[in-house]
């Protein structure tokens, strides 16, 4: 079998970088040429990139930065409001971490962001990959930021057998190889780019490819059969029941979830537990106060990283002055907007009362996937 050893050509870092300067995507939180990369831009992009798409990402990127433009304002600003200005990107530990990473740099380091691979990784939330990819994007240090893109692009260079996760050792060393010395950072954001515009996961456009030639993959025609992954189990269905309750004063009963775990610290209509063998006849056994209830028609599906969901909406009206049950609260619904509600929740009050003011469907009108 060919391995990456027996490979003749190796890929040259100077084929990509003048690819590069010529095909770069002009992206906002991107230094132009002869600019210099701001540290926060470059951290706060890679952390909402994980896992989202780079078109989602821009809107949400220029309002945050418009609402927190320095690590110093986000340290100072109250949770509450990086998880509001960050509801319906998804995937919320990350807005948590990135607040507890904002005020360890504004108190460890005063403001400024280290500027080493290790140095960065000591900081709340920034994982390898976003160590890797702030140290050689803002700070030019010569470090290999592997994600997703890049493992699959290199792994098609080199044909790599073994399958993902197992495989991540062996590719970031394949990947260390490659990075020069001169411009990590232009590097680092090459591979991205080739990855995201030209290698993609189907049909990727190899005419197009500065390394074509030394492809593995390409020589083989074997492209899309790299990376290889191992198959994975399907998450389980689970349902539940949502409970959308308006007093007569136009207001929504609301709780908060707690601050760990899925859609830890956002806030939530009433709901059942979600359980793959829940029994949505039964839904009223698990409603928070005595009302009225009336089960609205269809259901409120949404899909989590780990697992797609079924609500059932109940739905009830009560007296003014009906009091909020323990942790619980009254909240306007002229006033929703100002709630950290994630897709999933806006999602149920929109099933129940309509489209409601100031909230958004998810980027591009699909299911927002957050965990
Ligand atoms: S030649 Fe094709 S498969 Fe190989 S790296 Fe380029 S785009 Fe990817």
């Amino acid at each position: 079998m060919l391995t990456p050893a027996s490979r003749v050509t190796k890929p040259d870092p100077a084929d990509l970088l003048a690819w590069y300067d010529r095909h770069r995507r002009d992206l906002p939180w991107r230094a132009r040429p002869g600019e210099t990369a701001d540290p926060y831009r470059v951290w706060l992009s890679e952390i909402m990139l994980q896992q989202t798409t780079v078109v989602a990402v821009k809107p949400f990127y220029l309002r945050f930065l418009e609402r927190f433009p320095t690590v110093d304002a986000l340290a100072e600003a109250p949770v509450d409001a990086v998880m509001q200005a960050w509801a319906g990107l998804g995937y919320y530990s990350r807005a948590r971490n990135l607040h507890a990473c904002a005020k360890a740099v504004v108190e460890r380091h005063g403001g400024h962001f280290p500027s080493t691979e290790a140095e960065l990784l000591k900081l709340p939330g920034i994982g390898a990959y976003t160590a890797a990819a702030v140290a050689a994007i803002a700070f030019d240090e010569a470090a290999a930021a592997v994600d997703g893109n890049v493992e699959r692009v290199v792994s098609r260079l080199f044909t790599v057998e073994e399958a993902l996760p197992k495989a991540k050792p062996l590719i970031r060393a394949l990947t260390e190889d490659l990075v020069p010395a001169d411009r990590p950072g232009d590097f680092a954001q090459a591979v991205m780019d080739l990855g995201a515009t030209i290698c993609t996961p189907k049909r990727p456009a190899c005419a197009l490819c500065p390394w074509m030639s030394p492809c593995w993959a390409r020589a083989q025609g074997m492209q899309e059969a790299y990376p290889k992954k191992q198959k994975k189990e399907a998450g389980q269905l689970r349902r539940g029941a949502a409970f959308v309750i308006l007093r007569a004063d136009d207001s929504i009963l609301l709780r908060t979830r707690p601050p760990q775990g899925l859609l830890g610290g956002m806030a939530e209509t009433p709901t059942s537990a979600w359980e793959p063998d829940y029994q949505p006849s039964q839904a009223v056994l698990d409603a928070p106060i005595e009302a009225r209830w009336q089960r609205l028609p269809g259901v409120v599906r949404h899909v989590f990283t780990h697992f797609p969901l079924e609500l059932t909406v109940l739905f009830a009206k009560v007296p003014k002055g009906t009091p909020s049950p323990d942790e619980m609260r009254w909240t306007p619904r002229r006033a929703l907007q100002d709630e950290a509600l994630p897709g999933v929740m806006k999602k149920v009050l929109s099933h129940a009362l309509g489209d409601l003011p100031g909230t958004k469907k998810a980027p591009g009108g699909k299911p927002v996937k957050s965990d």
